[in-house]
């Protein structure tokens, strides 16, 4: 092995998963502002079991604020943190969280799936090309409803508003 090979790897934006602090002991209290700590009680308050994994990918996901990922992103996420995890796991813990209700789902593409760490009802825009997708930052209200079958109501609305680059 090289030298270079050897050297532990740094990257600026994902600081090294801290393995140490996953601890799965329960934690009495309330949150703390510790981002273990609360993704243990986010767990724990949508009656999930805050497993390694749960906590590690919930970390990843949650630590950094408002974020838009696809299972594909999260999973290099871990690996630069040094978290190995198999991409099926992602994706479940994903599917987990997302029916815990602690992420919204957003399909862009068919074969595209964001999952957002603000479960509240918003809107978004998707930039072609770059794959981005941006909170739109105000509310969009539909000028008219559509009206639903009978015996449906309409559980929640989801507008992608798809973006190009204008040409010049
Ligand atoms: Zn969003």
């Amino acid at each position: 092995m090289s030298e270079l090979e050897r050297r532990p790897f740094v990257d600026e934006e994902h600081t090294e998963l801290p393995v140490e602090k996953l601890s799965t002991e329960p934690s009495a209290g309330r949150r703390t502002g510790c981002p273990f700590h609360d993704v243990r009680m986010m767990l724990r308050e949508v009656g999930l079991r805050p497993t390694r994994q749960r906590l590690a990918l919930g970390w990843l996901l949650f630590a950094k604020g408002g974020r838009h990922l696809t299972a594909e992103m999260l999973h290099e996420d871990a690996l630069k943190a040094r978290f190995p995890v198999s991409l099926a796991t992602v994706y479940n813990t994903l599917n987990q969280f997302t029916e815990a209700g602690l992420l919204r789902e957003v399909a862009v593409d068919g074969s595209k799936t964001y999952f957002d760490t603000d479960a509240s009802d918003h809107h978004h825009f998707y930039v072609e090309g770059d794959g981005k997708l941006v909170d739109i930052p105000d509310t969009l209200l539909l000028d008219k409803m559509p009206e639903p079958p009978e015996g449906y109501e309409v559980s929640r609305v989801d507008v992608v508003v798809r973006l190009r680059r204008k040409e010049s």
